[in-house]
């Protein structure tokens, strides 16, 4: 049975940090496919700097050439707030109820999980799969209630993502790139370079488009 993988983001614009995070975790957990999936109208923070045909070209560019990776526009589209458990029921009826779905989340997201819309009923729809930092210190940031649910169902067995659906927390430490899609915004603002933070089709993409100038 194939299992997917599913980051969501705003890709604000999407760089290498995204992408090495994608790749390590599918890797680890052995995942057929990664659906990168750029988020409309996202209902915990302020409206895109960059419009969302130009950050979907933006993924669409980034991920080519890499056959397990493909972009989800079941959000992009939408001009009502995107709540993850709506696009994961969504991704459920079209790939089926018993594929395994691992959701990515970078630690820092990990740790507000419990802010998102109906988050407990994400376990019934996905595992979610942690990327860590050292020197985050994860376990005394979680909130009482999400670090119930996360010593109840964390794993140390990649496997045991493979063999059911959801319900499964695993925790991964990944290579560290110290980029974000803020720094990067401001570095264009600034006139300053941000070559080999984002691939090279996306930094064409970028200066082509004058985006964030
Ligand atoms: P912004 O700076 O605009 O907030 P961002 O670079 O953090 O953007 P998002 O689109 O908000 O990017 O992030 C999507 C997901 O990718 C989140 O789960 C986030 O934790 C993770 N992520 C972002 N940057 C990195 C990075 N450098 N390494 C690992 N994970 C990352």
């Amino acid at each position: 049975m194939k299992a997917f993988g599913l980051l969501g983001g705003t890709f604000d614009p999407i760089h290498h940090g995204h992408l090495r995070l994608a790749e390590e975790m599918a890797e680890a957990l052995g995942l057929d496919e990664v659906r990168l999936l750029p988020t409309g109208t996202p209902p915990h923070r302020s409206a895109p700097a960059a419009s969302a045909i130009h950050r979907l070209a933006m993924v669409q560019r980034a991920i080519t050439g890499n056959p397990r990776f493909r972009l989800d526009t079941h959000e992009i589209h939408k001009t009502v707030p995107c709540y993850m458990v709506d696009t994961l029921g969504e991704l459920r009826a079209e790939l089926g109820h018993d594929v395994p779905i691992v959701l990515f989340l970078g630690a820092d997201a990990f740790a507000g999980l419990a802010r998102w819309h109906d988050w407990q009923r994400l376990f019934s729809l996905c595992h979610i799969a942690v990327a860590e930092r050292p020197g985050y210190d994860l376990d005394s940031r979680l909130p009482p209630e999400l670090d119930a649910e996360h010593s109840q169902r964390r794993t140390a067995r990649a496997q045991d993502l493979r063999t059911a659906p959801c319900g499964q927390i695993y925790r991964l430490a990944i290579t560290q790139l110290d980029i974000s899609a803020t720094g990067i915004r401001a570095r264009i603002a600034g006139h300053r370079s941000v070559r080999y933070l984002v691939p090279d089709a996306v930094l064409d993409y970028l200066q082509h488009h004058r985006l964030y100038q």
